[in-house]
């Protein structure tokens, strides 16, 4: 079996600007020399300061995400980014589907996986995002909601997914300070990896990285990676602080 690599994402939505982007490196890039190794970890800072944290991690191992990019190359969007802007700038990475983009901004399965296709075009490694929210998991309707969200991977082949990631982040855990237990999560990683596994294939399943999010801090991280299926962890919050987000891989990589 492949071994997945595990990976950490600071997403830090729409907070941090330049000076806070700067100073956080200067202090991160320290705390986690010597953990860039054994896992891999990437930056989501907002789309205009991408091109600055590109510069400032050069030297270092640290990779950049955007948080989310337009479902073409070019053309009349105003206001989007599109993919191959992001690669232009050489960000390798970029989260889609996010729980704020789905229902903040109205982001459906169709618009979500036209950015995938964009995005797959592009080379981007794209973070996928799924969750369930919470009248859907109290009516007991997590898992269709779920296998509804990665319907649409069903229309890609497997190379062309080949750099997939898929984060778990059910919206009631994202930024309220309650996480899913890990087994909760364990149990959700385990639907999504045999749903990969009977709509990819088996390979696929086992090489492809499932991250969990929602109200990660230092003090839950060691027990969410310790399950079998969670292979890394997509933080808000508790990324904006590098103290925090650099003990947080600390504590994830001692599972
Ligand atoms: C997120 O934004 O992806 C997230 C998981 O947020 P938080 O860690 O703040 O819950």
């Amino acid at each position: 079996m492949e071994k997945r690599i595990p990976l950490f994402i600071a997403n830090w939505k729409m907070n941090k600007t330049s000076k806070d982007i700067l100073s956080f490196v200067g202090v991160f890039k320290e705390l986690v020399k010597g953990m860039t190794h054994s896992c891999e970890i990437v930056l989501a800072p907002a789309a205009v300061y991408l091109a600055e944290l590109i510069s400032v991690t050069q030297n270092t191992l640290i990779k950049v995400a955007a948080q989310n990019c337009g479902g073409s190359k070019s053309g009349a969007f105003t206001g989007e980014v599109s993919p191959l802007m992001l690669r232009d700038l050489q960000v390798a990475w970029v989260i889609l589907g996010h729980s704020e983009r789905r229902h903040i901004f109205k982001e459906d399965d169709s618009l979500v996986n036209l950015k995938l296709k964009a995005a797959l075009e592009e080379d981007l490694t794209p973070v996928f995002c799924v969750g369930e929210k919470l009248e859907e998991r109290k009516a007991k309707n997590t898992f269709a909601v779920i296998e509804r969200q990665l319907e649409g991977l069903k229309s890609f082949s497997e190379s062309q997914l080949r750099s997939l990631v898929i984060a778990y982040e059910p919206v009631w855990a994202i930024g309220t300070g309650e996480n899913a237990s890990p087994e909760q999560a364990q149990e959700v990683h385990s639907f999504i990896r045999k749903w990969l596994s009977n709509n990819i294939s088996p390979t696929f399943a086992n090489r492809t990285r499932i991250l969990y999010g929602g109200s990660v801090k230092a003090d839950n991280s060691t027990a969410l990676m310790v399950m079998v299926d969670v292979d890394g962890l997509l933080v808000g919050g508790a990324s904006l602080d590098p103290l925090s987000f650099s003990e947080i891989v600390r504590q994830g990589l001692n599972s």
